[in-house]
């Protein structure tokens, strides 16, 4: 046994190995009691008290804390956790009309597309987060929600394929955990097309959403500084390898901007993006932040006319579009509002 080991970094073969020479079966129930929430050692009731004192000394449980907790009058409740070096990352739970719990989730603590938009990408980036970190915002959240947790959408802080590998073993420690399917996870990206054609390959084969936010590329480049980098063209190539590799339907998201993508040209840059991939577009209205701007003028959200003429521009054109609801914002958790420095 080594010392200081957390213990939600491990799925059950490790746990295994690092408690060795003890019978196996105890991993099994101790693996079980962290999926079951157990906050610490003691809850663990049918280890004996014997070796839940040994634990206490030789390991520890959570590696993070959970330093604030807000809870919204529409059932959103945002956890601001602390990690090592002081690394903070928020994670939001999401209640729907029929009381289904999704959990959001974030990868790094800050992010470095720094999508002028979003409040996580004005405040830089300080590092990737672990797995077990990732691990654990789920694990917190299970234990706010009254219900189990049955689908988890990594939107939260962020860039996922930037911190890919710890990603895949958190949603990897999650699924057998809980006994949830990947066809429950959804990983939203910038578009980063070599951890695109990654995922295809070598999982999480998770349901994908692509952060279009406007298929005109000059105006990407502003919008979304890191991720404008990459073409289009070459975006779309690595997303439709997916699609191939996985069968399942691709969601475009756009964020809508007041006055600054919501035209006709930008629609029918959305058409044109989406010609041969089998795909739903998610429109959001930008959620408001405070202080944002871009080229000097402050972000406004765009007014119903502009949210339903785009929409119906879509439609029209024969696309499937569905629009976020704006559920959080009470707590700023909704999405482009998670950040804290
Ligand atoms: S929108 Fe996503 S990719 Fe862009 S800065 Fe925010 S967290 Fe990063």
């Amino acid at each position: 046994m080594s010392g200081g080991t957390i213990l939600t970094a491990l799925d059950e073969g490790e746990l295994e190995e690092l408690l060795s020479p003890l019978p196996s079966f105890r991993a099994r129930q101790i693996f079980s009691w962290i999926y079951r929430n157990a906050a610490s050692f003691d809850e663990m009731t049918d280890l004996p008290l014997s070796l839940r004192n040994e634990l206490k000394t030789r390991f520890v449980l959570y590696g993070g804390l959970v330093r604030e907790r807000l809870a919204g009058r529409d059932g959103v409740v945002k956890l601001l956790m602390e990690f090592s070096g002081g690394a903070r990352a928020e994670a939001v739970l999401l209640r729907d009309g029929k009381d289904r719990f999704t959990a959001c989730l974030s990868v790094q603590a800050g992010c470095p597309v720094g999508c002028v938009f979003c409040k996580t990408g004005s405040i830089g980036f300080l590092r990737n987060l672990e797995a077990h970190e990732i691990t654990e915002q789920f694990l917190h959240l299970s234990r706010e929600a009254p219900a189990p947790i049955e689908n988890i959408v990594v939107m939260g802080m962020g860039e996922p394929l930037l911190n890919l590998a710890p990603l895949r073993k958190a949603l990897a420690l999650v699924t057998s955990g809980k006994g949830l399917s990947l066809r429950r996870v959804t990983v939203s990206t910038s578009g980063i097309p070599g951890g695109i054609l990654d995922m295809a390959e070598n999982g999480p084969k998770t349901r994908l959403a692509f952060s279009l936010t406007t298929a005109r590329e000059d105006l990407r480049r502003l919008l979304m500084p890191g991720a404008g980098k990459f073409p289009l063209s070459e975006i779309k190539a690595a997303l439709a390898v997916y699609q191939e590799k996985t069968g399942r339907r691709l969601t475009l998201e756009t964020v809508l901007l007041g006055g600054i993508n919501t035209g006709a040209p930008d629609a029918a840059a959305l058409r044109e993006f989406a010609e041969g991939l089998f795909v739903v577009v998610n429109v959001i209205p930008w959620n408001p932040v405070e202080g944002l701007c871009f080229e000097g003028t402050p972000l406004r959200e765009p007014s119903p006319s502009e949210v339903e003429g785009f929409i119906r521009c879509l439609e029209n054109g024969g696309l499937n579009v569905t629009r976020r609801y704006r559920k959080g914002r009470g707590v700023l958790g909704a999405c482009g509002q998670l950040g804290t420095r």
